[in-house]
């Protein structure tokens, strides 16, 4: 059976590039899983409209961009497959269902929603389908039976939610018994596996603002397309908090962090954290273009990755793709999809859907 390997969904929202925060947050798990998994990562462009529906040409644009990061990182089209939200209409089907299964309550009291209506700064007026998101990123998960989630740590109150109307669905459709461990539930006879997140190296990679976290929106991020001279840029505007060469630094500030997820070299690491901590004659200055250095040698191999796609019809081989691998997404939801009504007593057929 071609689908013999344990499942893996996880994707990127269609609002920017991607930036270093996702490559030690997700994605980097995601380029070393490929073999033992079976990979489906999506991009949520449904969801992009939720804080950007007045901005349709730019979410079209980053869908193609997104893509474009993902093969430059070492995510491979031959072995997973990229689901465009958007065409797999099983997805937003299921968010119906899951809704009903979801207390209202639970759902805006979610950490998450709350620090990203902060940042975002939404105030009151966000969109009645800004909350609902909540709800379909159950759906994205669920409708292709993951075992994990490679995910930052912002998003694991985003899991809880789906574990927890997994739980209620299998229980409730499927005859599943309450006190089943989660590992345990397909066994029972459940549709859905409780999936399990799996955090980065780096489960919150702060932003150059030294502030938040790291962010597509935030106007704080390093990116995977950035050159040389901008990540020195973006490094050196780094605030430390520190005034002095001489004065001892704090090795858990914002900087440190830096030095430790991007240089490989651990005694470097030591040498630095010892010079840093004394207040021995180490500027920041000159950490940050250390750091720098380190997270362009990261770079490199993703821009040559990302070259073939550069020219004129770059935009047009990566829709391509996106229709090719639309099919088999559509054929993995589609079943889900058919098994979950069949369990709620709504299988009156089954369809196909095509993207021509
Ligand atoms: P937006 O600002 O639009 O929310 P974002 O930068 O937060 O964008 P997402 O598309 O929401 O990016 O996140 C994609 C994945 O990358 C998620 O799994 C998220 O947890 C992870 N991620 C995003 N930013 C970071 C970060 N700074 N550190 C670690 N993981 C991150
Ligand atoms: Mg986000």
């Amino acid at each position: 059976m071609p689908d013999e390997k344990p499942r893996i969904l996880t994707g990127d929202t269609p609002t920017g590039n991607l930036h270093l925060g996702h490559w030690v947050g997700s994605l980097e798990n995601r380029v070393k899983l490929q073999d033992a998994y079976d990979c489906y990562f999506l991009i949520a462009n449904m969801h992009a409209f939720t804080t950007r529906a007045d901005k349709p040409a730019e979410i079209r644009a980053s869908t193609i961009e997104i893509v474009k990061d993902w093969i430059a990182c070492g995510i491979d089209p031959e072995r997973s497959t990229f689901v465009l939200q958007t065409e797999i209409p099983a997805i937003a089907e299921l968010t119906w269902y899951l809704a009903m299964l979801l207390p209202f309550n639970r759902v805006m009291r979610n950490p998450t929603l709350k620090t990203e209506l902060e940042t975002k700064g939404l105030g009151d007026n966000y969109s009645f389908g800004f909350p609902m998101y909540t709800v379909g990123q159950c759906a994205d998960i669920l409708i292709f039976r993951p075992e994990l989630v490679p995910v930052g740590e912002d998003q694991v109150a985003h899991i809880e939610p789906c574990r927890e109307v997994a739980r209620r669905f299998d229980q409730m459709y499927c005859g599943v018994d309450p006190q089943t461990e989660d590992a345990d539930y397909v066994k029972a006879g459940g549709l859905f596996p409780i999936p399990d997140a799996k955090i980065g190296r780096i489960a919150r990679l702060i932003g150059t603002d030294g502030v938040n976290k790291m962010s597509k929106s935030l106007n704080n991020a390093i990116y995977l397309t950035d050159t040389f001279k901008q990540i020195k840029k973006k490094m050196g505007g780094l605030y430390t908090g520190r005034s002095a060469m001489d004065e001892p630094g704090d090795i858990n500030n914002s900087l440190f962090q830096y030095v430790r997820a991007f240089i490989d070299d651990e005694s470097r690491v030591k040498e630095l954290e010892t010079k840093y901590a004394a207040g021995d004659n180490i500027g920041d200055g000159h950490i940050k273009v250390e750091v720098a250095e380190a997270i362009d040698k990261l770079l490199a191999p993703m821009r040559e990755r990302r070259a073939p796609y550069e020219g004129a019809d770059g935009d047009d081989k990566i829709l391509a793709l996106l229709r090719e691998h639309t099919a088999k997404a559509n054929a993995v939801a589609e079943e889900t999809l058919y098994e979950a009504k069949k369990a709620m007593g709504l299988d009156f057929g089954r369809r196909t859907i095509a993207v021509v």
